[in-house]
């Protein structure tokens, strides 16, 4: 049997996404020499189970990239969101006008991969090979060292300084590596489909989200007057959907208060969806390796979050490891620090996503919450900020925003939930399992989109 060649690299990536791909160039950018693996050949692969709403907190990681301007330049829709909620609907841009506050983007990932992957491609020092898959680490005692797989030319061997998991929610690497994991169930089933001919109110293109209360949906503009329209349901739900999936999607649509009108539109996709999507959470760093994007967390759909959290875990790993990687600094102690990271920016807001994820009724802090911010534009802007992921759980629940809400709604909070709130946020264990987050205030999941 011919002996397989081995490429040498200073990092490996697996998997070439929204993660892999922004690793790769914002690596390269800094002088490493990057291999991009990808299972999928062609270079208009895209992930078809994404509604693709890329929060505000992305931005700065977007313009970094150059992808903001790219996805300008194609007609993606810098994003907003109105919400629905049985108190009326919250308006974060009552007071503002629409285009003041931060955004991010809505833009399909039939557009967004191809772009995201051209661009790693198009960058010095970036090797990108689609068509190989990695099935094998090769470790030296207990450190990670290198990928093996398959590509069409045979077997394939590449080693490198650290190898980067950014291969999504099954993750190769990680289960290879033994990343110590932690999931939790998504009690919500989801289905979407894409639409050419909705108007939207105004005739402005925020998106239109609905609470429920436990069920949602949403109703998000793209680019090309494209918009998708996803239902989110609890489980107990399920049969509805059982004979015929498409019939009950439309009937749920159809159902949504000041809804958009689909018998008039045109829908240009089948109903896609999923009825088991559990949340999973890994430590994201290990002995020569580290995991970014869904590798990392798999969090809710429903919050909308994956897409920026992919770009951002690739900055976050990149910051704290570059250095290191090109012989400044200790690479352990760098990996350490990216998971430090990862937990601060994350493990709160993703503990009340779980939480929320178990399709229970709202609790006492969310109903006060929503029903302040549908009556007031101040606390509209700041539950759509803290829903955009730029805002910390201590900031969201700060003591005179509730007493604001407790002015609004004329009613308070009870001396048990004051208390917990006041003894803080979770705090991030970057050291366990996953997150390993505790939580004093589980359940203030607000603003998802
Ligand atoms: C129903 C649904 C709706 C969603 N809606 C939104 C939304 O509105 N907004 C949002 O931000 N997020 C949303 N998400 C989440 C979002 O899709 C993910 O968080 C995001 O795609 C994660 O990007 P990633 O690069 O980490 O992983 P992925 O996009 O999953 O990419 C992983 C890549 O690795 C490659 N790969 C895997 N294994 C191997 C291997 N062994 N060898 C080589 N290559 C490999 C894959 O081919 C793939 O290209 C949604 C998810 C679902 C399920």
């Amino acid at each position: 049997m011919p002996e397989r060649r081995t490429e040498v690299y200073d990092v490996v990536i697996n998997g070439a996404s929204v993660a892999g791909c922004a690793a790769a160039i914002l690596y390269a950018r800094r002088g490493a020499r990057v291999a991009l693996l990808e299972r999928r050949s062609g270079m208009s692969a895209h992930k078809v189970l994404c509604t693709h709403y890329i929060q505000a907190s992305a931005y700065p990681v977007m313009a970094e990239l150059g992808l903001a301007e790219a996805l300008d330049g194609i007609g993606a829709v810098r994003n907003s969101a109105d919400y629905w909620t049985k108190w009326g609907w919250i308006k974060p841009e009552a007071e503002t006008g629409p285009g003041v506050l931060p955004h991010g983007y809505s833009v399909r990932r039939e557009s967004l991969d191809p772009l995201l992957r051209r661009m790693a491609a198009e960058t010095p020092g970036v090797d990108l090979k689609p068509g190989h898959t990695v099935n094998e680490l090769i470790a030296e005692g207990d450190r990670v060292v290198g990928v093996a797989g398959t590509s069409a030319e045979g077997t394939f061997a590449v080693r490198a300084e650290l190898v980067v998991g950014a291969d999504g929610k099954d993750s190769t690497v990680a289960r290879l590596a033994g990343a110590p994991a932690e999931t939790a169930d998504n009690n919500r089933f989801s289905y979407f489909a894409y639409f050419r001919g909705i108007p939207h109110p105004e005739g402005r293109r925020s998106a239109r989200v609905y609470y429920l209360d436990p069920d949602n949906a949403y109703v998000m503009p793209n680019e090309d007057g494209v918009t998708v329209i996803a239902a989110v349901l609890s489980k107990a739900r399920l049969d509805e959907f059982r004979d015929d999936i498409e019939g009950a999607y439309r009937n749920f649509v159809r159902s949504l208060p000041e809804g958009p009108d689909i018998d008039k539109a045109e829908m240009i996709s089948k109903v896609i969806g999923t009825v088991n999507y559990p949340l999973i959470s890994r430590r994201p760093s290990g002995s020569g390796y580290a995991l970014i994007g869904d590798a990392a967390l798999t969090s809710d759909p429903l919050s909308a979050v994956g897409c920026a959290w992919a770009m951002q875990s690739a900055s976050w790993l990149v910051g704290a490891t570059s250095d290191a990687l090109l012989g400044n600094g200790e690479l352990d102690t760098a990996l350490t620090a990216y998971t430090e990271r990862h937990a601060m920016e994350t493990g709160a807001h993703h503990h009340l996503i779980a939480d929320y994820a178990q399709a229970r009724p709202f609790n006492e802090i969310e109903a006060f919450m929503f029903e302040a911010a549908a009556r007031d534009s101040r606390l509209a802007q700041h539950f759509h900020t803290f829903g955009s992921r730029l805002m910390t759980l201590e900031d969201f629940m700060a003591p005179d925003v509730v007493a604001h809400a407790e002015k609004v709604n004329g009613w308070s909070l009870s001396e048990e939930t004051l208390r917990s709130l006041a003894e803080g946020p979770p705090v991030a264990e970057a050291h366990t399992a996953g997150h390993g987050t505790t939580s004093a205030v589980a359940g203030t999941e607000g603003g998802a989109r």
